[in-house]
């Protein structure tokens, strides 16, 4: 977040009608309506009073800090927030309301398959068994554990119709990145070392070529062709001896199954290349489409997307990845195997020499596993086929519904989301898409995904997803249609949006390249860091 927000200031100082709330007062406050949150929080510094508690250490012993060095010990006390528990709980309670999460309304962030957590999930991940296990217990007090993960990565597998799976990486970038370091391992085991080239096409998602050159390869961007897919020319014109990968994301980032797919497997294959497949769009393909079972090599799949696990908020994901048969021995290791006899245990250290070796700390996000393993109990196969079904039914009901204001840029049907255009409404009226999906935060949304995929002008890029009901979608159409004819009819309104929120529009690049990410001054009597 930047500096400080900007609270409003000059753009609610005068009463403007935003239409959702009864008017904005002089001073700036709001009217009674308001979409999201109540206001900004004042810091816990800010609310700090010298000498407030919230517990302390009962009759802590006289020589508590004794056994401690000197020079280890702090010449002042920490400059920490002082506050009672009712703040601290009030003050954490009110900050999560500002936020929009799935659990307080519709969510179509495209590409990022927001659909709702079930609970059951929950309560396995909290079962003391698995929550209290050490990570470093020996395989034997860990069978239940053990056992859990090994199912999964043979459910994992059997989705991705792969040979094996590593449970270890904690999101879908860095999947991509194990997964392509897995291909680098490949190549150089075959000797076949001059491969330093990855081919992704240009609506694919930034982590791509980002994975590609942070695992030292150089990125080869190819265009899509006029209908979104992978233009054949262009890739049979970028392949070469030189290609040690091709990235593709199936369904694309646009919502489009690959039509093409078996020709652009074809010709990976006859470069000596090899074809990642980017799995985070399998909500709209799972059970329906296997990877593996297309020839595609490597793919990653992300649990918090397709398998309803919490999406990070900085905190873990999951993107285990699978592999065709001809890359099992250069998986991360340790995987979670079993013995003749039916116990569980880790791979031991050189049991599998090949391997690119650990990726991530002990078995990865234990706790997301398990969500992931109970959505995928909870369903069953027919289940998970359901699911993306749903999801296909969705998303096209609602591009159909918003077509009737919104360029559809690609002809139906969609998969699992869809792409629409505001370049007509800009032209039209001057309203960007930004000003779209601010807009619709007043409404009481939050926006779609916006300027991505690259490769369409004003886009918006909508995932409805299957957990929602019909007349969500409908209200969420409405919204749109309502933004639309806003645009037309008052177009200063949307350049203002959104209005109902307690942060107004903040200055992102600011925000991105200087983060300013620590309260100052502090209350107490040192500043421990530096400016
Ligand atoms: C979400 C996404 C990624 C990255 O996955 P994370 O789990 O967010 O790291 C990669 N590719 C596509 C197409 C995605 O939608």
């Amino acid at each position: 977040m930047s500096a400080r927000p900007d609270t409003g200031g000059d753009a609610v100082a005068r009463p403007i009608d935003i239409g959702l709330i009864d008017r904005v007062t002089d001073d700036g406050s709001l009217g009674p309506r308001r979409a999201v949150g109540a206001s900004l929080q004042p810091t816990l510094a800010e609310l700090s009073v010298p000498g407030r508690r919230t517990d302390q250490v009962p009759h802590p012993p006289a020589d508590a800090l004794a056994g401690i060095p000197d020079d280890l010990l702090r010449s002042s006390a920490p400059a920490l927030p002082e506050l009672s528990e009712p703040q601290v709980m009030r003050h954490f309670t009110n900050l999560s309301h500002l936020n929009h999460s799935i659990d307080g309304g519709f969510y179509p962030l495209g590409s990022c398959t927001m659909k709702h957590n079930p609970r059951v999930n929950e309560t396995a991940a909290r079962l003391p068994g698995f929550a209290r296990l050490h990570p470093l217990a020996p395989d034997t007090l860990a069978q239940g554990t053990l056992e859990l993960l090994w199912e999964l990565q043979g459910m994992l597998s059997e989705v991705a119709g792969m040979a094996a799976t590593t449970l270890q990486p904690a999101a879908g970038a860095h999947g991509e990145l194990t997964g392509i370091l897995v291909i680098r391992a490949y190549h150089r085991a075959r000797g076949d070392v001059d491969r330093d080239e990855v081919i992704v096409p240009d609506s694919s998602h930034g982590t791509n070529p980002a994975t590609a050159s942070m695992a030292g390869f150089r990125t080869v961007t190819i265009p899509s062709a006029p209908d979104g897919g992978v233009d054949l020319e262009a890739l049979r014109g970028a392949l070469g001896p030189r290609t040690a990968a091709v990235m593709i994301t199936n369904p694309s980032t646009l919502g489009l199954f690959e039509r093409r797919i078996v020709e652009v497997l074809e010709a990976t294959h006859a470069a000596g290349a090899l074809a990642y497949m980017d799995g985070a769009n399998m909500n709209a393909i799972m059970g329906r489409f296997r990877p593996g079972a297309a020839s595609f090599d490597v793919m990653h799949l992300n649990l918090h997307k397709t398998f309803s696990t919490p999406h990070g908020g900085g905190g873990p994901g999951a993107g285990p990845v699978a592999v065709a048969a001809h890359l099992v021995p250069f998986l991360p290791a340790p995987l979670v195997v079993r013995e003749t006899d039916g116990t569980f245990r880790l791979e031991r250290d050189g049991e599998r020499p090949g391997s690119i070796g650990r990726v991530r700390a002990y078995q990865g996000s234990v706790g997301v596993l398990v969500r992931a393993y109970a959505y995928i109990r909870t369903h069953g196969g027919p289940g998970l086929c359901r699911v993306t079904d749903d999801a296909v039914l969705a998303a096209n009901y609602l591009r159909q519904r918003v077509g009737e204001a919104w360029d559809l840029p690609y002809a139906g049907p969609c998969k699992h989301e869809f792409v629409a255009s505001g370049a007509r409404l800009r032209r039209e009226t001057g309203v960007r898409t930004l000003d779209v999906a601010k807009r619709l935060i007043d409404h009481g949304y939050h926006p779609p995904t916006v300027y991505f995929p690259l490769i369409v002008e004003e886009c918006l890029l909508i995932e409805p997803t299957e957990t929602e009901t019909l007349a969500d979608l409908d209200a969420f159409a409405e919204a749109l249609l309502a933004v639309a004819r806003e645009a037309h009819e008052q177009p200063e309104l949307l350049h203002e949006a959104p209005l109902t929120t307690p942060v107004r529009r903040l200055d992102e690049a600011t925000a991105a390249r200087r983060p300013e990410l620590r309260w100052r001054p502090m209350t107490g009597a040192e500043t421990p860091c530096p400016q």
